[in-house]
């Protein structure tokens, strides 16, 4: 191992010793959990942190968590996304604490729904929409619609994506070679015969994909947010467009992580015109909850599909879907809380943010680059953003990613877990943020000349 090697090493042991001692109370719940969780935590993602054990949750609020040993922490993790506009908002809060005395989930539709559904048709552009429990179950619902309607097995991903756990998406290039993502554990059929899987960017690739007229629909994010950030290049989104129209293929976006561009997402922010439109995560508070929009064209393709089969198991839908408290959570989220102003200071905060991350990088003279997407910010250990999932991956470094996320836990800061992200919040505040940008000076300042 090289001296800066030996230096990361070093300081990541200390953080670990750091953390055990401050934190016994969540050691001993961890103990406890490792005899009736496989792991020790209900989610294998609870075990992503950098944490020698798992920092237990007692409350959160705002942009703030208290853990079980009561210590205060700001919150630019924010659930990866499921709490961005803030623990538990107040209009969330009294819409949810009023409908859970007035009956959880019947399976009959509600007026809140009516009213999610308009507002959602307002916000986004697109007259129609259907209501999942997640936005893994939207987008795979949406390419089971996409393949209905256009009589087409295939579908086509950007490498290095995330649309949830939707198999059909866990397709990666290896060597220019479509493979299954690994860890991609008990699936048995070989998704790479109906999963084209080209680079982010790459309109060459892209063309040559589409043109065998086989691909039902193209799935992505605007821009990918979970590989670090990679961003579209000028052009590549009107080309996305005119390409899958040209070739009658749909094209899906997924604004799950994107909805951080602001209070359209970024399809009204730079004038995407999607077939269909997914969501997830954020709109019910934090209440399970996706949904997907579609044009007037889509919804009649639809009905076309389906009077073609009998009525029933249609393979699209769960119980709990669209009951009467997300709805009511969905609409408090779109009526009350993801409001015009919320988002201009949450960007605002999020601009402040970058800067000083920006300035304590040129600071200790460290070779890192920051990305934004409105309200969420990433720094990457390199100085220069990527092009491709394939850059982003190769550039990875998960021995500082782990390090800067046990420094800043011990410091009173969390961010995500994965690259390096975090949101800001309508609750966020400049002090919160202040107290960030010291916690991360002092972690540069550890780092410079060995990162
Ligand atoms: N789409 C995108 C872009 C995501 O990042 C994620 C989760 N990270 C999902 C969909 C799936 O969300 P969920 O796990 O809540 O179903």
């Amino acid at each position: 191992m090289n001296h800066a090697g030996k230096v990361i090493e070093g300081l990541m042991r200390a953080e670990l010793d750091r953390y055990t001692a401050a934190n016994p109370a969540s050691r001993r719940l961890a103990e406890r959990a490792a005899e009736a969780f496989p792991g020790g935590v209900p989610l294998h993602w609870m075990r992503d942190w950098a944490t020698p054990f798992p920092l237990f949750m007692a409350e959160a609020r705002g942009a703030e968590l208290i853990d079980a040993d009561g210590h205060h922490y700001v919150d630019f993790c924010l659930g990866d996304t499921g709490s961005m506009f803030g623990h538990s908002p107040a209009p969330v809060v009294r819409a949810v604490s009023d409908q859970i005395a007035r009956g959880v989930t019947a399976m009959l539709p509600t007026e809140d729904g009516v009213a999610a559904a308009e507002a959602l048709a307002r916000r986004f552009g697109l007259p129609f929409w259907q209501v999942t429990t997640t936005a893994t179950d939207a987008n795979r619902f949406v390419l089971r619609w996409a393949r209905a309607i256009t009589g087409r097995s295939k579908i086509l991903v950007f490498n290095g994506c995330y649309h949830g756990t939707v198999d059909d998406t866990f397709v990666r290039l290896e060597d220019g070679r479509a493979v299954h993502r690994p860890g991609l554990l008990g699936q048995a059929t070989d998704l790479t015969a109906t999963t084209k899987v080209v680079e982010f960017n790459d309109l060459a690739g892209l063309e040559a994909a589409l043109a065998p007229g086989d691909v039902a629909c193209v799935i992505t994010e605007p821009a990918l947010t979970n590989i670090g950030m990679v961003l579209p290049e000028p052009g590549f989104h009107a080309a996305l467009r005119d390409l899958t129209r040209r070739h009658g293929t749909l094209l899906v976006i997924d604004e799950t992580h994107t909805i951080s561009t602001g209070p359209g997402g970024w399809t009204r922010e730079y004038g995407l015109e999607p077939d269909v439109f997914t969501l997830g995560k954020p709109i019910a508070g934090g209440i399970p909850c996706g949904v997907y929009g579609f044009t007037a064209e889509i919804e009649a393709r639809m009905r076309r599909v389906e009077a073609g089969v009998p009525h029933g198991h249609s393979g699209m839908g769960t119980t709990l879907s669209a009951n009467a408290l997300a709805m009511r959570a969905l609409r408090a989220m779109l009526e009350e809380v993801m409001t015009e102003a919320a988002y201009a200071g949450m960007v605002d905060r999020a601009r402040g943010l970058a800067a000083g991350i920006e300035a304590a990088v040129a600071r200790h003279g460290l070779a890192w680059h920051v990305t934004q997407i409105g309200a969420r910010v990433e720094f990457h250990f390199t100085p220069t953003p990527y092009r491709s999932g394939s850059e982003a991956a190769a550039a990875m470094r998960p021995d500082l990613e782990q390090l800067v996320n046990l420094f800043l836990i011990n410091r009173g800061i969390l961010i995500a877990p994965f690259h390096n992200m975090m949101l800001t919040s309508p609750a966020t505040t400049e002090a919160q943020i202040a107290r960030f940008h010291d916690a991360f000076d002092a972690c540069a300042a550890a780092l410079a000349g060995h990162a």
